[in-house]
């Protein structure tokens, strides 16, 4: 959601003249995009925000923008006081505010677009122009903020309620993306599949799929994050039957108790979720699951922990996001439970888990080898291509030809935990 942001804010300078650098003590303009979901994100966004002061003191008419979950969006008046350097602050996806202050100014060397153009287009996700037939694969959110408030999560906190987009927007975002080259797009949502519950008279995820299917030149859909509970037969039916919709869930369990679970507010129970993923798989031949996992949640107990081991054992999900669980400010666990899990031992459970995972996907992707599978090709590596299955799997392969944005069928002749390595087949046309 972050790197959409980004693009929507740099597209947004574009349209003023702006255009990129990658030397900060160049930049008339920096805008630092933050993530506090964790204590470790929020130390780094500090350390880089920090670290642009001496820039400001070089250089006074250089703009500096915070942006992001840092400011969230409520009342930044102690991050202004805390950080006086800083010119403008904005909440998490609005250009505005930057927009708004630039214009402000009479920044020499800026052809102004009519201010009211950029701010209509406000709303939109594009690609900044430097990327345009680069990137083949592009984020788009769908619905922004979250109004579940599990526990131990500062997200609804930063970005505020639950609200899905107009449709006739996102459909708009997807085919100007299209122009510019992207083959793929991805629907975000802190949880994906709520998509149009909150607003009386919007399509469902189903729905909405259904309707970007018809986008030509739009190759691959995808869509992340996912709620159990939230899970349909029809998103379920939508993936299984229009094509473009890739085969892959990231549907987040993070914890094998039922009392953490609960703790958590994460509102399903193991057994629960187990059948949402038995579900899942008996309806699509080919598919390929992710997961979260958080461990040292306030109170996991060793035994309580032995159970998200056993979870994973019993799920074998193709990927394993697992994280140490780190209090943040204003959550309920920060609030009204103890952190008691010491670090060495949030360690010694986020190694196990992490080991765990390897091993499982070393094994599932083993079941590629000799497979042929469909890659769509994003960029290169070193002197490969590199591409993605519809299962989300990394694959390079060697070739001369021009790949970027085609997709290719590949056999797969390694197989890791990581990645895949594979060659072209059949062999190429020339277009
Ligand atoms: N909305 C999505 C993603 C949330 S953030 C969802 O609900 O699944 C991504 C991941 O960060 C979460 O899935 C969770 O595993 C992790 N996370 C969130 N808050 C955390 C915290 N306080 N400590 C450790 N990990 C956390």
């Amino acid at each position: 959601m972050n790197v959409a942001d980004s693009f929507r804010v740099a597209a947004a300078l574009e349209e003023l003249g702006f255009s990129p650098t990658n030397l900060p003590d160049q930049a008339d303009v920096i805008v630092l995009n933050t993530c506090v979901v964790r204590e470790s994100a929020e130390q780094k966004a500090i350390g880089r925000l920090t670290s642009l002061k001496s820039l400001k003191t070089k250089n006074p008419d250089l703009v500096i923008s915070l942006m992001g979950c840092m400011v969230g969006v409520h009342d930044s008046s102690n991050l202004r006081k805390r950080y006086p350097y800083v010119d403008v602050f904005s909440q998490p996806s609005d250009p505005g505010p930057l927009i708004n202050h630039l214009h402000g100014k009479n920044i020499n060397a800026i052809q102004y677009r009519q201010i009211s153009d950029i701010l209509d287009t406000q709303y939109a996700y594009t690609l900044p122009i430097t990327k345009e037939n680069e990137l083949i694969s592009a984020f788009l959110p769908i619905v922004f903020g979250c109004s579940h408030a599990c526990s131990y999560c500062i997200i609804p906190l930063r970005r505020g309620k639950e609200i899905s987009r107009p449709p006739q927007e996102i459909l708009a975002d997807a085919t100007a993306l299209v122009d510019r080259g992207v083959k793929e797009i991805t629907l975000l949502g802190q949880i994906v599949d709520r998509y149009g519950h909150d607003q009386p008279g919007y399509p469902t995820l189903d729905v909405l799929m259904r309707q970007m299917h018809e986008l030509e030149g739009l190759q691959r859909i995808r869509f992340l994050t996912s709620h159990p509970n939230w899970m349909t037969d029809k998103i379920l039916d939508a993936v299984a039957e229009l094509p473009k919709v890739m085969p892959y869930f990231e549907l987040p369990n993070q914890a094998g108790d039922d009392q953490v679970l609960k703790d958590m507010r994460r509102g399903y129970t193991i057994d629960q979720y187990i059948r949402m993923i038995e579900k899942i798989r008996s309806r699509l031949d080919i598919v390929s699951i992710a997961t979260d996992i958080i461990v040292g949640f306030p109170g996991e107990s060793a035994s309580q922990f032995e159970r998200s081991v056993d979870l994973l054992k019993t799920v074998r999900p193709d990927m394993t996001h697992v994280a140490r669980y780190s209090p943040r400010p204003g959550t309920y666990s920060a609030q009204k439970m103890v952190d008691d899990v010491p670090p060495e031992e949030k360690m010694r459970r986020f190694r196990i888990i992490e080991k765990l995972q390897e091993q499982i996907t070393t094994e599932i992707n083993q079941k590629y080898l000799y497979t042929t599978v469909p890659v769509l090709f994003e960029g290169r590596s070193k002197e490969r291509w590199r591409g993605r299955t519809p299962t989300n799997k990394l694959v390079f392969i060697e070739n001369d030809k021009n790949l970027l944005g085609k997709i290719i069928d590949v056999t797969i002749t390694w197989s890791g935990p990581w990645s895949m390595i594979g060659e072209a087949k059949p062999i190429l046309s020339n277009k």
